[in-house]
C-alpha cells in the first residue's frame, strides 16, 4: 500500500489566530503531501518496505538498502514528523501540562518555565531548517534536541514527545521571517495532554529491540 496523507485531525481554521487556515492548507495539503509523494516514489522500486510504518523505517535507517537511506531519512522523516506534529496541536487556550508531565519536566529541567525557555531557544537558534524536539530515551531521560532538516529522534534511539516545525514554510505565511514570534505563539496551541499520553506510553527501546531488516522486509512488524 502506498503511504497516504492523513487528514488533519481538526478543521483548517481550528488553530487561528496562531496559524491561519491559509497557512495550514499550504503546510498540510502541499508540503506534507510532497513528502508522502516523494516517499512513495522512492519506495516504488522496493515493494518489500512499503508496508512498514515510516517510523519503523526511521528507527532502522542503517538496515535499509543504501539507495533508500537518504530518501527515507528526508521524505519518510517529513511524513512521520508532520503526522505527529498535527496530532499534538490543539485550539488556542488549552490547559498547561498535566501534573504528571509537569513533575517530569521539573525533574529534568528544574521547572516548566525553564523547559519552555530552553526549548524556545533551541528552536530559535537552530540554523536553517529543522525541528525542535522533546524526547525520552530508553532510560526515561527527557532531552531537548534541535535536529536539522527532517531528521527524526527515532533514528537516534529516542522517542519523540513534542516537536515544533521551524522550517520557514511552517511560519512564513503568518509570521514572515520572525521565528521567535512564531515560537512564542506556538506554545498556545500545544496539546499538553497528548504529550503526557506519549510519555506514559513511551516504551524504552534499544537498537537491539528495534525490528530487524528482515522483519521489515516481511512486513512482520508490531502494531
Ligand atoms: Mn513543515
Amino acid at each position: 500500500m502506498p503511504y497516504e496523507l492523513p487528514p488533519l485531525p481538526y478543521a483548517y481554521d481550528a488553530l487561528e489566530p496562531v496559524l491561519s487556515a491559509e497557512a495550514m492548507r499550504l503546510h498540510h495539503d502541499r508540503h506534507h503531501k510532497a513528502y508522502v509523494d516523494k516517499l512513495n516514489e522512492a519506495l516504488a522500486g522496493h515493494p518489500e518496505f512499503r508496508d512498514a510504518p515510516p517510523e519503523e523505517l526511521l528507527k532502522n535507517l542503517a538496515a535499509l538498502p543504501e539507495d533508500l537511506r537518504t530518501p527515507v531519512r528526508n521524505h519518510g522523516g517529513g511524513h512521520a514528523n508532520h503526522s505527529l506534529y498535527w496530532e499534538l496541536l490543539i485550539a488556542p487556550g488549552g490547559e498547561g501540562p498535566p501534573p504528571s508531565l509537569a513533575r517530569e519536566l521539573e525533574r529534568a529541567f528544574g521547572d516548566v518555565e525553564t523547559f519552555r525557555r530552553r526549548f524556545t531557544e533551541t528552536g530559535v537558534k537552530l540554523f536553517g531548517s529543522g525541528w525542535a524536539w522533546l524526547t525520552v530515551d530508553a532510560g526515561g531521560r527527557l532531552e531537548i534536541m534541535g535536529l536539522p532538516n527532517q531528521d527524526s529522534p527515532l533514528s537516534l534511539g529516542k522517542t519523540p514527545l513534542l516537536l515544533v516545525d521551524v522550517w520557514e514554510h511552517a511560519y512564513y505565511p503568518d509570521y514572515q521571517n520572525r521565528r521567535p514570534d512564531w515560537l512564542s505563539a506556538w506554545w498556545d496551541i500545544v496539546d499538553w495532554a497528548g504529550v503526557a499520553e506519549r510519555l506514559d506510553a513511551a516504551e524504552p527501546f534499544t537498537a537491539a529491540q528495534a525490528p530487524a531488516a528482515d522483519a521489515i522486509a516481511r512486513g512482520d512488524l508490531p502494531g
